[in-house]
């Protein structure tokens, strides 16, 4: 049982006060390293998400934030940083015990949300408006950038604190009020973020927070005209529903969606930092991370030991109970999630995919109370196998080869996704020529899996549509208005004053 004071009830978060659900409903949060109970948790139901909606509506419309001086809310932003960077292994400890992820791991996921927080604070300082000459020495023309307005925040479970950080800090630069709610399966890092930011003295109503399923709540934040904007991060199915839900009342949509990301090895790659990247891009987090390397794409002439060195790799990866210092990875989110992957396993064996390792639950008792799995690999995948092209979200890897610089890229391209990719090569040439070509919102050359907070992270293809992180990141919160002021009126003269 998780009992700390960082994600104890009440857990909503309504206009400024910590609230139970309006209809009593709560929620059981379960470790999935061993299945036991974390914590019972407030659950909304859709009155709850309509009043988190009103109060941010109201706070936009009517309170302080929007029109704050920007300095200020840097101050905010700057506050919350050193808050988290305070409550750093207490934040990191829960992340670990909902999400399964290694205490390292959630370590770093902390160490970025507070780089995102202090990064946003640092670009907000530093943006001005653009004076745009008309021509006219009697206009003063400007672009100003505003707050775009109530926004409504939407995380997955794979990286709660983090995803929704991404949205957070620059929603709260920007000016805007918003409503956050975080996958009903691992919401406790995102209650203890909020409480944070209710110690850092944000406002009331700018900041609020919903525990509940996407299918009870889902509609009182997409489905409304006094939500402006959409930032959703999960999967392309519920992305298609939001955007569906949210046309008819013109809401912006901002969606980070789903990968299937090739790692193109060619032969004159150094092998052994090859085969490691390989490793670490498909089976960190039990490989359930958008931007997983989870199609391999070698050499013909390496492919045979390459994938003979990552299998022996792969069956050396301790996997174990997150607060295990000797783990390195983690199990899966939960034993639904399991049945998936253990689904697209089944799959894969069907469609005709040559199981290398993996491909079994452990034997372990220890490991049989948690949903875990082991890195599994799959040869002799081919570009039609629903195994190759549907993401899994799990620690599976399927191997293609190639022969041609034009196969590799090929085979990279071919996919509905486009969120990432990774080249490995020791010429610097192909790898310009493959990193230009390759058709996805990051790629690697010769490293995978890295990103900053300065620079733009998002896909193309069914991978979403705008940016997060980096100057987008911060534009997506923001309306752009054009002032056009004429300080010495006359009279234009288009129409004559005709008598007629
Ligand atoms: P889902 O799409 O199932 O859920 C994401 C969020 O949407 C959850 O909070 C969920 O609530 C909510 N939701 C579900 N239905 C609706 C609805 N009708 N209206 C509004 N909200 C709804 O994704 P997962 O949580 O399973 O996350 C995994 C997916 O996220 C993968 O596809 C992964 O690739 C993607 N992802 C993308 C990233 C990127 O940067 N591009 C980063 C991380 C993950 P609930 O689950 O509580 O019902």
């Amino acid at each position: 049982m998780l009992d700390d004071e960082l994600c104890s009830p009440p857990n909503l978060y309504i206009d400024g006060k910590w609230v139970h659900a309006a209809g009593g409903g709560t929620r059981e949060i379960v470790n999935p390293a061993d299945g036991s109970v974390l914590a019972t948790i407030d659950e909304a139901d859709r009155a709850d998400a309509v009043g988190a909606v009103a109060a941010a509506r109201a706070a936009f419309d009517t309170g302080g934030w929007p029109r704050t001086p920007v300095a200020e809310r840097i101050g905010y932003l700057l506050r919350i940083a050193e808050l988290l960077d305070a409550e750093r292994d207490a934040m990191a400890r829960i992340e670990t015990l909902d999400t399964g992820k290694t205490l390292r791991e959630s370590h770093i996921d902390i160490d970025d949300v507070i780089a995102v927080f202090r990064y946003y604070a640092n670009l907000a300082s530093t943006q001005a408006d653009r004076l745009v000459d008309t021509g006219d020495p009697a206009v003063i023309s400007r672009v100003v950038r505003e707050p775009v307005g109530v926004c409504a925040l939407i995380a997955p479970w794979n990286y709660p604190l983090l995803q929704m950080s991404w949205k957070i800090a620059p929603a709260l630069a920007a000016g805007c009020t918003m409503v956050a709610k975080p996958s009903e399966v691992t919401p406790l890092s995102t209650i203890a973020l909020v409480k944070l930011i209710d110690r850092a003295g944000v406002p009331p109503g700018v900041v609020n927070l919903i525990q509940s399923s996407g299918a009870t709540v889902g509609s009182a934040l997409t489905d409304t005209p006094d939500v402006d904007l959409i930032s959703f991060t999960g999967g392309a199915q519920t992305g298609a529903t939001i955007a569906r839900t949210a046309a008819p009342h013109i809401t912006r949509v901002a969606l980070e969606l789903g990968g299937k990301n090739p790692h193109i090895i060619f032969p004159d790659a150094d092998f052994d930092s090859a085969v490691d990247a390989v490793l670490t891009g498909a089976f960190l987090h039990s490989g359930q991370v958008c931007s997983a390397g989870t199609r391999l794409i070698v050499h013909d002439t390496i492919a045979d030991r390459f994938v003979a060195e990552l299998a022996r790799r792969a069956q050396r990866i301790r996997f174990g109970p997150g607060l295990d210092p000797a783990s390195e990875t983690g199990p899966l989110v939960s034993e639904q999630h399991r049945d998936k992957v253990e689904a697209y396993v089944a799959l894969g064996i069907s469609e005709g995919a040559r199981l290398v390792t993996g491909g079994e639950r452990p034997a372990d008792p220890v490991l049989r109370a948690g949903s875990f799995y082991p890195p599994t690999i799959f040869d002799d995948c081919r570009r039609w196998m629903r195994l190759v092209q549907e993401e899994t979200f799990g620690p599976i890897l399927t191997v293609e080869r190639f022969g041609t610089e034009a196969q590799a890229l090929a085979l990279g391209n071919d996919t509905a996704y486009g969120l990432a990719a990774g080249v490995r090569t020791a010429d610097a040439a192909l790898g310009e020529r493959m990193v230009r070509a390759l058709r996805h919102g990051t790629v690697w050359l010769n490293d995978f899996g890295y990103y900053t907070p300065a620079a733009e992270w998002g896909g193309f293809g069914r991978s979403g549509t705008g940016r997060e992180l980096g100057p987008s990141g911060l534009a997506e919160y923001q309306e752009t208005k054009h002032i056009w002021h004429n300080t010495a009126p006359t009279v234009g003269g288009w129409f004559a004053d005709n008598d007629n």
